[in-house]
């Protein structure tokens, strides 16, 4: 068995695959780490399901697709996840290339549950105003998003 693309250290089978195969999420964080891993799988049709409906005539199908097939995906780093009633919020990083380049996508998605399944509903990208940490972190510190490098190798690059 293969360990999921999302980096939870957990088989594929027992992670994201059950989600990406249609079953509920548990909580909006496995949501996000099963649409990361839909797209590193190039396997859209999960992701524009868990987009909720208002959304869903927003979602350029043929981009995203375009996208996942362009994107060397490196990592996702959870920053951090909350959730109160069937409103979920999920900060994350995700760390890839495309021509050559190094990437990062910051982004702070909120997720609604509906029936039980999590639902993209918006993302502010590069949000600001709450700072993901408002600790210094050294240069040579383990990274505060838990990838277990360096905060200079990490998201202090
Ligand atoms: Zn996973
Ligand atoms: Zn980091």
């Amino acid at each position: 068995m293969s360990s999921c693309p999302c980096g939870s250290g957990r088989p594929f089978e027992e992670c994201c695959g059950p989600i990406l195969a249609g079953g509920p999420a548990p909580t909006a964080e496995a949501m996000m780490r099963s649409r990361y891993t839909a797209f590193v799988r190039q396997d859209l049709d999960h992701v524009e399901r868990s987009h909720a409906p208002e959304i869903r005539d927003d979602f350029n199908r043929g981009e995203a697709e375009r996208v996942a097939e362009e994107s060397e995906w490196q990592r996702l780093d959870i920053l951090r996840a909350s959730e109160e009633g069937d409103a979920g919020t999920v900060e994350f990083l995700i760390h890839f290339r495309r021509d050559g380049n190094d990437m990062r996508h910051h982004e702070r998605a909120r997720f609604r549950r509906e029936d039980g399944q999590w639902l993209y509903v918006s993302g502010e990208v590069n949000p600001k105003g709450e700072p993901r940490r408002v600790v210094k972190v050294g240069r040579n510190e383990p990274c505060p998003c838990g990838s277990g490098r360096k905060y200079k190798a990490c998201c202090g690059k």
